[in-house]
C-alpha cells in the first residue's frame, strides 16, 4: 500500500475523551472512530488489524475441529421466550419491532439461536460431538461503555456451541477449546491466563475466563508467579486425550479477586502475584440448560431421548484489539506483534521526488510483495521527522528508511519497532533480512 493512496487520519493531538492508552492509540493512529457511545467505525488501519485477529481465531477454531458458521444479527423474541431469557436479560438486550410488529432483537450472544438450529436437524446421538462458532457483530446496551472498544455496545464476537450426548463428552469438548484459547491467544503475543469462573447452578470446574494482564484491566486477578513463565505455544494433536494438558495448567493456581480466598489459597505469599487484567474470552459449560428447556434431545444408544450437553465458548475479537494494544505499546505509540501488525513493514522515503530514493523505495516495495510480505510506503511529502512518528504510533513492526544520505554510501536503515534496534544493509540484502525476520 502506498500511503499516498491511503486514507490514514492519524491526530496530532490527543483526544481528550479516551482514559487509556489503547483507546487513546486507536484514535491518535486511525484506526477507528466513534459513531454513538460504545459504536464505532473501523477505518482501514483498524480494519486491517482486527481481520488479522479474526484470522487467527478462526484457523484455530478450525484446528480443533469447530464448524463454521454464520448466524444473524438480528433474531425473533420468540426463542429467548422459549428459553426464558427474553425478560431476563433486562435493559442491556436492544429490542426492535419490525413492520408487523413483531418483536425481534439484536443478538447480545446465539445460545438460543444454534438451540434452535440444532433442535431442527440433528436426532440422534451419532452426530455427535459437534461444535459451531461463529463470529459475528453482537448488542449489548451496557451501562457504562467506555475505553473505546474495549467495552462497547457494538462489538464483535466469536462465539464457539458445542454439544454432547453427556458431561463426559462435554468434558471433552471443553478441553478442546480450552487448550486452543491457549494457543489462540498465544500466536497474537499475549499470555492469558485461564482463571477459575462461576458456574453458576451447574457447579463443577468447567468455567475459565481467560485474561490478560494490563494496568487498565477492570479485573483484579491473583495468579502464580509461574504463569508469566508458561509456554502456552504448545502443537497440539486434538484426537489426543487433553485432559493432562489441561490438568497441568489449571494446577497453576489463578483466580479473579471475587473468587481468591486468600485463607485457603495454596499458593506461597512469595509467589503469588496479584495485577489487573482484561477478559478477552470465556468458556462455560452449562449442561442441558437451553436444550432441556427449547427440546434440544437426541436418542441414545439405548433409544432414550436426552437433552444435549451444551458449552459456550466465546471471544472478544474486537477487544482484542485493545487488549493487544494495552500489552503492547510505548510512549511513541502502538507495537504490534507480527502475527497480528497491520503491514509487515513500513518502507519510509524520506525524500519523495529525489530519483535515487524513489526507485531505491519501488525496488524495495516490489520486492517485500513478491517475497510475500505486506509493505506500506510512505511516499506522501511531510517533514521527515513526522513520517517517522506517524510510523512509530502505527506501530509496523519493521521500518525501512530510504534517504539521500544514506543512499550515497549505498546503505539504508533497517528499525526494529520492538526494541529500537536499527542495522545498516544495503538495498539488496534488506528483502532478504526481512524474510528472515
Ligand atoms: P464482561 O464481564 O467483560 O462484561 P461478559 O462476561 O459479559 O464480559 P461474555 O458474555 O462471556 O462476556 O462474552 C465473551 C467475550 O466477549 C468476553 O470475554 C469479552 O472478551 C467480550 N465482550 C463482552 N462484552 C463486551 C463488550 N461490551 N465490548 C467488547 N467486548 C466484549
Ligand atoms: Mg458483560
Amino acid at each position: 500500500m502506498r500511503l499516498s493512496q491511503y486514507f490514514l487520519p492519524v491526530l496530532k493531538e490527543t483526544p481528550k475523551e479516551a482514559q487509556i492508552a489503547s483507546h487513546r492509540l486507536m484514535l491518535r493512529a486511525g484506526m477507528i472512530q466513534q459513531s454513538s457511545a460504545g459504536i464505532y467505525s473501523w477505518l482501514p488501519l483498524g480494519k486491517r488489524v482486527l481481520d488479522k485477529i479474526e484470522n487467527i481465531v478462526r484457523e484455530e477454531q478450525n484446528r480443533a475441529g469447530a464448524l463454521e458458521i454464520l448466524m444473524p444479527t438480528i433474531q425473533p423474541a420468540e426463542i429467548w421466550q422459549e428459553s426464558g431469557r427474553y425478560d431476563d436479560y433486562g435493559a442491556e438486550m436492544l429490542r426492535i419491532k419490525d413492520r408487523h410488529d413483531r418483536d425481534m432483537l439484536y443478538g447480545p450472544t446465539n445460545e438460543e439461536q444454534i438451540t434452535d438450529i440444532f433442535r431442527s436437524h440433528v436426532r440422534s446421538y451419532k452426530a455427535l460431538p459437534l461444535n459451531m462458532y461463529h463470529i459475528q457483530w453482537k448488542f449489548r446496551d451496557e451501562v457504562r461503555p467506555r475505553f473505546g472498544i474495549m467495552r462497547g455496545r457494538e462489538f464483535l464476537m466469536k462465539d464457539a456451541y458445542s454439544f454432547d450426548l453427556d458431561a463426559d463428552g462435554a468434558r471433552t469438548a471443553y478441553n478442546k477449546m480450552f487448550v486452543s484459547y491457549l494457543k489462540t491467544f498465544a500466536r497474537m503475543g499475549l499470555t492469558a491466563i485461564p482463571m477459575e469462573a462461576d458456574t453458576g447452578p451447574i457447579g463443577g470446574d468447567m468455567s475459565h475466563e481467560f485474561i490478560i494482564l494490563a494496568e487498565t484491566g477492570e479485573s483484579g486477578v491473583f495468579f502464580h508467579k509461574d504463569w508469566l513463565q508458561a509456554d502456552l505455544l504448545a502443537d497440539i494433536d486434538y484426537d489426543a486425550d487433553l485432559q493432562p494438558f489441561v490438568d497441568k495448567f489449571t494446577a497453576l493456581y489463578a483466580r479473579a479477586d471475587e473468587k481468591h480466598n486468600p485463607q485457603d489459597c495454596p499458593v506461597a505469599d512469595q509467589d503469588l502475584m496479584t495485577m489487573r487484567g482484561i477478559e478477552i474470552g470465556h468458556i462455560f459449560y452449562f449442561g442441558t440448560k437451553y436444550s432441556a428447556a427449547m427440546g434440544a434431545t437426541v436418542s441414545g444408544p439405548d433409544g432414550q431421548n436426552l437433552p444435549v450437553h451444551m458449552g459456550s465458548y466465546g471471544i472478544g475479537v474486537s477487544r482484542l484489539v485493545g487488549g493487544i494494544i494495552e500489552a503492547s505499546h510505548d510512549d511513541k505509540g502502538i507495537i504490534w506483534p507480527d502475527s497480528v501488525a497491520p503491514f509487515d513493514v513500513a518502507i519510509v522515503n524520506l525524500k519523495p521526488g529525489d530519483v535515487a530514493c524513489d526507485s531505491v523505495c519501488a525496488e524495495l516495495y516490489q520486492g517485500c510483495i513478491k517475497a510475500g510480505m505486506d509493505p506500506l510506503l510512505d511516499d506522501r511529502d511531510e517533514r521527515p521527522g513526522a513520517k517517522l512518528a506517524a510510523m512509530d504510533l502505527i506501530g509496523i513492526p519493521w521500518q525501512v528508511v530510504v534517504g539521500p544520505r544514506g543512499l550515497d554510501n549505498g546503505v539504508l536503515e533497517v528499525k526494529r519497532r520492538k526494541t529500537g534496534d536499527t542495522e545498516e544493509l544495503t538495498p539488496a540484502g534488506v528483502v532478504n533480512r526481512l524474510q528472515h525476520r
